[in-house]
């Protein structure tokens, strides 16, 4: 089987296996514990929070453990702002653990605005400058599209909010983002931003949300005090040391990774069949979003996964009708988003294993058309 939807979520590594089985097995113990080993398994933790803090390249204790980056994310909107007053601006881009929690306030009666889209899937900048005002608390802005891979300028951007805007909060999701572009987190220049391990080869059920340094946010739960009480409840032990090894090993394999040129060929190829590349601007070498005209994504999917291939459509974690509305904000009518699929890597796909999903998606795509046509 060839897995190309990588953005859904990742193998995990075997290093990230073993160390997480090595913490259940061994060093089980609660880190909160005031015996040697408890103290031993807090000092773990803590080591993994440098190991993600240096990809970062930001302080450790800017890092705070969540469940996932949907905690993450709805944390931010949630109490993250909760005594700031004003509005709130998000891109049309965003993921639904964004938009969601944005619309949520909004029915509370919050004024939320939506920056669009361009057409080559970038947050229409002019557009976002423009509702952005003094009285903006929060705004937002999807770091790498997880439906296109399109890159959004975040450094620029948030340099840009802070001369309109100097009082406001500015989040990205890093989720498609985190050890996949050349950007540091410290480079982005923003106040939060998420990431979820199992984007990158650790287990599912880990995140993270960093908080700059100055920041004064209320907790995200309540409890125990840990996570320097702003997300009680022991921390998962196992998921931390597995999420700080796949850093490592990700991080390794990055040196020697030709994702974006895989990518770049995979482009022609399909362009050479007449399929659309959507969003294909600056885009992160790890995400393909192809519109395959006359073809139900679906259809297309399921054939292919049946030829061995497994590739994406839209967002995997909700559903078709939500991930429509990044590709419709992108210009695409109905028609053209049912055609989506998403092809998605991880950081040691093979050439060759993409050349022949290649094959078998084309043939798979004229199966289809010739079945319908006949
Ligand atoms: N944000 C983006 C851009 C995503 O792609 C995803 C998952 O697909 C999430 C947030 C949610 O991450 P998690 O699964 O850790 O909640």
């Amino acid at each position: 089987m060839i897995y190309l939807d990588n953005a859904a979520t990742m193998r995990v590594f075997d290093c990230a296996i073993c160390a997480a089985e090595n913490v259940m097995r061994n060093e089980y113990f609660n880190p909160n514990a005031t015996y040697k080993s408890g103290v031993a398994a807090h000092e773990k933790i803590e080591a993994a929070r440098r190991v993600i803090a240096s990809a970062m390249g930001v302080f450790p204790d800017e890092l705070v453990f969540t469940s996932c980056a949907t905690e993450a994310n709805n944390w931010v909107f949630n109490s993250g702002i909760k005594n700031k007053k004003g509005n709130i601006v998000i891109s049309a881009g965003e993921h639904s653990s964004v938009y969601e929690p944005a619309m949520q306030l909004k029915s509370k009666g919050a004024d939320v605005r939506i920056a669009p889209l361009r057409k080559d899937g970038t947050v229409d900048e002019k557009a976002l400058y423009g509702i952005i005002d003094n009285n903006t608390a929060l705004v937002s802005v999807i770091h790498v599209s997880n439906e296109t891979g399109v890159i959004n300028p975040i450094k620029s951007i948030s340099e840009n909010i802070k001369k309109l805007a100097p009082r406001a909060l500015i989040h990205s999701d890093g989720v498609q983002g985190f050890l996949k572009t050349n950007d540091t987190v410290s480079s982005l220049g923003v106040d939060f931003y998420s990431a979820s391990a199992h984007k990158i080869g650790a287990p599912k059920g880990i995140g993270l949300l960093f908080i700059k340094r100055e920041l004064n946010i209320a907790p995200l739960i309540y409890g125990g005090g840990q996570e320097r009480g702003l997300r009680s409840g022991t921390q998962n032990t196992p998921y931390i040391e597995a999420f700080a090894s796949a850093v490592q090993e990700f991080s390794r394999l990055c040196e020697s990774s030709n994702i974006q040129s895989i990518r770049n060929e995979l482009c022609e190829c399909f362009t050479a069949q007449g399929y659309r590349i959507i969003g294909n601007g600056n885009n992160s070498g790890y995400i393909l979003c192809v519109c395959v005209p006359g073809v139900k994504a679906e259809i297309l999917q399921n054939i292919a996964h049946d030829d061995g291939v497994i590739i994406g459509k839209g967002a995997a974690c909700s559903g078709t009708k939500r991930g429509n509305r990044v590709l419709s904000a992108v210009g695409l009518d109905q028609k053209s988003i049912e055609s989506c699929i998403r092809i998605s890597f991880a950081v040691d796909t093979s050439k060759s294993d993409v050349n022949n999903a290649a094959k078998i998606i084309i043939q798979a795509a004229e199966r289809i058309r010739s079945e319908h046509v006949g």
